[in-house]
């Protein structure tokens, strides 16, 4: 895969360990893992510009090597609803992240296609040190956060291991749909899966992937945050 293969060689010949959000998600569309649409702005009417063409509402994020957990620092506005909320955002990510990382070097601002809540689940590669990679599958948040509620397979996972991980989450009923809430594309999460795995063996560069979190819809699934980390 083209993209990728620069995108790794290039940050690993600057002596990066993670990719920016930006590089992660160029890498994921290659691997056919749906994300978000994104552009990066260098300056506030940029953003704007970028944000009346991918369409309102938008999402802005700091893109900086130097920051992995963007919320932490304050580098991410959702929801924003029109030209005046993007300038107001990208002032405000500025000052919180330069309060918070004064030396940080910033690449730019993402502007983001806002995805409409959903249920959430993680996808996520590790490095096993005996078994090399694995994958990680689970719900969003406090499933994951609070309950440990995660799956793991060895690399590579093949279509019914795939459709297992996610089958055998205690969350999984969730997926099922409830009340008011229709069922997940179970589909859609299996192909990430699968590609994702694909991706990881390819490259045995990449220590950690971390997709997360990605929304699950009725029809298909798109991925919010894309981390890699390597070696
Ligand atoms: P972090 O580096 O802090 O993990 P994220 O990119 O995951 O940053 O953004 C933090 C949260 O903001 C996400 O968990 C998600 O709830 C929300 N979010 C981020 N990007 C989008 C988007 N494009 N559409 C909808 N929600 C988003
Ligand atoms: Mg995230």
């Amino acid at each position: 895969m083209k993209m990728t293969n620069q995108l790794l060689s290039q940050a690993s010949k600057e002596g990066r360990k993670s990719l920016l959000e930006t590089e992660a998600k160029v890498i994921c569309a290659e691997y056919g893992i749906p994300v978000t649409k994104f552009e990066l702005a260098k300056t506030e009417d940029e953003a704007v510009e970028l944000a009346e063409k991918i369409g309102f509402p938008v999402v802005l994020k700091i893109v900086s090597p130097g920051i992995v957990h963007k919320s932490d620092v304050g580098g991410v506005a959702v929801g924003l609803k029109d030209a005046k909320s993007v300038r107001e955002a990208f002032k405000q990510i500025l000052a919180s992240v330069k309060k918070h990382n004064p030396r940080a070097s910033i690449v730019g601002m993402l502007v983001q296609e806002m995805a409409p809540a959903s249920t959430e689940v993680i996808v996520g590669a590790i490095k096993d040190l005996q078994f090399g990679p694995a994958l990680m599958f689970g719900l969003g948040g406090i499933f994951v956060e609070v309950l440990k509620d995660v799956t793991f397979r060895i690399a590579p996972v093949s279509e019914d291991e795939a459709r297992e991980m996610i089958t055998e989450v205690r969350a999984y009923p969730l997926l099922r749909g409830y009340r008011n809430v229709p069922p997940a594309d179970v589909d859609a999460i299996v192909k990430i899966i699968l590609n994702t795995s694909k991706l990881v063996v390819e490259h045995p560069e990449i220590k950690e992937l971390d997709l997360n979190p990605i929304m699950v819809y009725k029809k298909g699934a798109k991925t919010v945050d894309a981390r890699i980390i390597l070696e």
